[in-house]
């Protein structure tokens, strides 16, 4: 690696560190966390030893005191090893952040360190059948009762929430949403709350994509987080999240261009290095290409996020979009270049490709990135003066 005007030497070292982490930790467990429906505890409380579960949470609350760059660069090289397991350090930070910044003292003395330590598993519960894209349409209602709040709805593609240890959940308040929104932290085994199906899918089987129904759950007055209203950090935690992703998706997309490129130089055909053709060297031109300016426009938008989460978001909305993209485009081409060869289970880049997919999917489509960057447009003249 190789010293950037966008990264310290600092930096670097500690992507490297994260790079052989991966490599001898999580790489081996790839396949298996493919296509095994059993969720790699033992990995994950690893992450936790590592740190790099609360990388941007402060150290007084068990993290690392990392900056947003840190994160990024740690779910960029743990991407390369596993597309579907690395977004788990997002989800974890996520979570820790918004209870530091929405929760009451008992709250976070609760959660956050298990969190951040990989003792407790957090899943988080924003989507409904009818309630995807269009968020904040979600009609799981949490009533206020005696000492709590009763909970009835159902949650949808909820990763993890069979084996989580708690589930941050969003909820409408009061009758109707007159109240707005809130988030319990509600924890494994409430009665009332019952995982239906868990989805088979495409990829990522330890990840369990799953159903949620929540049938006059009660809930503790001490469930909610804060003070009711949706958190800011809730908000904010949404822009990060569009970062590690993005940082997911710049990782994938990296090592498929790896494995692409060094396969084209030894597999021969006409007498010749398949790289020796046009169509291939130039196939993995615009891939290494399409790798680097999604890197680049990752670290930008951390570092401005960093400076103006306001802005930031903006900018998070646009490295999701392209990183992701790139990775489906990359993974896509990256198997291309491999033939026959790259269809089949000897190489990692179907999975790759399998995996890339979802990135383009959660945290926010990318026609809602699309949706969001054009509304940043209208809003940040700054913006349009440095474009
Ligand atoms: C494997 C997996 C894990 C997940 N994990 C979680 C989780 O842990 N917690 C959680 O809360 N959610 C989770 N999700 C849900 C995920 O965030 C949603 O699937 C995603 O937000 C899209 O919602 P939807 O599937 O309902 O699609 P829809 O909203 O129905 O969208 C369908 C299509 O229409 C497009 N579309 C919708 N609105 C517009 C528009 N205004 N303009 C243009 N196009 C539009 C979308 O881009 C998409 O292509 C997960 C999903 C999957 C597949």
């Amino acid at each position: 690696m190789t010293m950037t005007f966008l990264l310290t030497e600092e930096q670097l070292e500690f992507k490297r560190s994260v790079r052989r982490f991966a490599r001898d930790k999580v790489a081996p467990r790839a396949a298996s966390i493919d296509e095994q429906s059993d969720f790699p505890r033992d990995l994950y409380q690893l992450l936790g030893n590592q740190g790099l579960l609360g990388l941007t949470v402060p150290e007084t609350y068990g993290g690392s005191g990392g900056d947003l760059i840190a994160a990024c660069l740690a779910a960029e090289e743990l991407g390369r090893s596993s597309g579907s397991f690395a977004p788990r350090v997002g989800v974890a930070t996520m979570i820790a952040e918004t209870i530091i910044e929405g929760g009451t003292p008992e709250q976070i003395e609760r959660w956050v360190k298990p969190i951040v330590n990989g003792e407790c598993i957090p899943a988080i519960a924003l989507t409904e059948p009818e309630a995807g894209s269009d968020a904040l349409s979600l009609q799981t209602t949490a009533i206020k009762r005696d000492g709590g709040w009763r909970i009835d709805g159902t949650k949808r593609f909820i990763t993890n929430a069979d084996i989580a240890d708690v589930i941050l959940m969003l909820c409408r308040l009061g009758d109707g949403g007159v109240d707005g929104f809130g988030a319990f932290l509600i924890e494994q085994g409430t009665p009332g709350i019952e995982v239906t199906t868990v989805y088979p899918k495409m990829a990522g089987a330890a990840l369990h994509a799953c159903e949620v129904a929540i049938d006059g759950a009660f809930v503790s007055s001490d469930s909610l987080l804060g003070e009711g209203s949706l958190p800011v950090g809730f908000i904010h935690s949404m822009s990060k999240g569009r970062l590690i992703v993005s940082a997911v998706g710049v990782g994938i997309a990296a090592e498929a261009t790896g494995v692409a490129a060094r396969y084209a130089t030894e597999r021969k055909q006409f007498g010749r290095p398949i790289m020796k053709f046009q169509g291939i060297s130039f196939m993995l031109a615009d891939m290494l290409t399409k790798v680097e300016a999604s890197r680049a426009l990752l670290y930008e938008a951390a570092a401005i996020y960093a400076n103006n989460p306001e802005r930031g978001a903006g900018f998070a909305s646009m490295a999701k979009l392209l990183s992701t993209d790139t990775a489906m485009e990359v993974t896509t081409d990256a198997v291309q270049v491999l033939g026959g060869a790259g269809y089949t289970k000897s190489f990692p880049l179907e999975r790759m490709m399998r995996e890339a997919k979802l990135l383009q999917i959660y945290e926010g489509t990318n026609q809602i990135q699309r949706m969001l960057v054009a509304r940043h447009l209208e809003q940040w003249n700054e913006t349009l003066e440095d474009a």
